[in-house]
C-alpha cells in the first residue's frame, strides 16, 4: 500500500467565520474544527505522518488539539496566504507522496484519503488526483462589472475540494515555478496545471464541504451528530 504525508493548512484567521480567533479552533460537534480532520487522517492506513501549517503563535494550542485528538503531528508556522502555508508544510516532508487538505473541511473522511493516495500511486503518469463533488448549480463566467461572459456544460463543472494527493517533488518544484501567483491561486493543483501536470478528479461527496460562514458551521454541525 501507497504511503504518503499529509499537509494540513490550518493557518487561516477565520475572519468570515466571525468566531473570535483561528478557524481551527472554533468548536463544532463538541471538538475543535481542527481535530476533524487530525482523526480522519489518523484513521486513514496511507498516512504514515501529519504535517500542520497553523497561525504563528498558537504552536502551542495546535500541540494541546493534536494530544486530546491523540494524535502526533509536526507543526509549522503558516504563511501569509494559503500555498505559502502549504509550502511551509511541504518542507519536513520525506515521502514521494503527499496530501494537502484543508482544515476547514471537517467532514473528510479516512476513506477518501485513501482513495486520492491510491489513485495517485496507481498510475505514475499522472501528477495528482484531487476531490471534487458535481456541481449542481449552472456556472456563469462573468466580468468584473458582472456581465455574463460565458455559460460552461454544467455535465463538465466540479467544485473541487481537498484532500489533493500529489507527488511531493512535482508539488514542490510547481510551487518554486510560480512564486508570483501563490497570493492569488486557491488550490494546489493549479500550481501542478501551470507547470504542465497532469491532475484527475476523484468524486467525493458534497458533504466534504469548506466551512466558511456561520451557516456552514451549522450545517457541519448537524452533520458530524449523524454520524
Ligand atoms: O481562506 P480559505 O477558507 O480558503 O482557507 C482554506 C484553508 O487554508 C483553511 O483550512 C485555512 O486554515 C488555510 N489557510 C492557511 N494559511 C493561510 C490562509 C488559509 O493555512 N494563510
Amino acid at each position: 500500500m501507497a504511503s504518503a504525508t499529509a499537509v494540513i493548512a490550518a493557518a487561516g484567521s477565520g475572519e468570515r467565520l466571525g468566531g473570535g480567533g483561528p478557524k481551527a479552533f472554533v468548536n463544532v460537534h463538541g471538538r475543535p474544527l481542527l481535530a476533524w480532520s487530525l482523526a480522519a487522517f489518523d484513521a486513514a492506513m496511507t498516512i504514515d505522518g501529519v504535517v500542520v501549517a497553523v497561525p504563528p503563535g498558537s504552536e502551542r494550542r495546535v500541540a494541546e488539539v493534536a494530544e486530546e485528538a491523540g494524535v502526533e503531528v509536526e507543526i509549522v508556522p503558516g504563511g501569509e496566504h494559503r500555498s505559502q502555508s502549504v509550502a511551509n508544510g511541504l518542507v519536513p516532508v520525506d515521502t514521494d507522496l503527499v496530501v494537502v487538505h484543508d482544515a476547514a473541511r471537517p467532514l473528510v473522511t479516512a476513506e477518501l484519503i485513501e482513495q486520492v493516495v491510491a489513485r495517485l500511486d496507481h498510475d505514475p503518469d499522472i501528477s495528482g488526483v484531487i476531490a471534487a463533488a458535481p456541481v449542481t448549480d449552472t456556472i456563469k463566467e462573468a466580468s468584473v462589472s458582472r456581465r455574463v461572459l460565458r455559460t460552461p456544460e454544467r455535465s463538465r463543472m466540479w467544485a473541487v475540494q481537498t484532500p489533493q494527493a500529489f507527488r511531493t517533488a512535482g508539488l514542490r518544484a510547481a510551487i518554486a515555478e510560480h512564486p508570483d501567483v501563490l497570493g492569488t491561486v486557491t488550490d494546489d493543483a493549479m500550481l501542478v496545471e501551470r507547470s504542465g501536470g497532469e491532475v484527475l478528479i476523484h468524486q467525493a461527496p458534497p458533504d466534504n464541504f469548506k466551512v466558511t460562514t456561520p451557516r456552514d458551521l451549522k450545517i457541519a454541525e448537524m452533520l458530524l451528530a449523524e454520524r
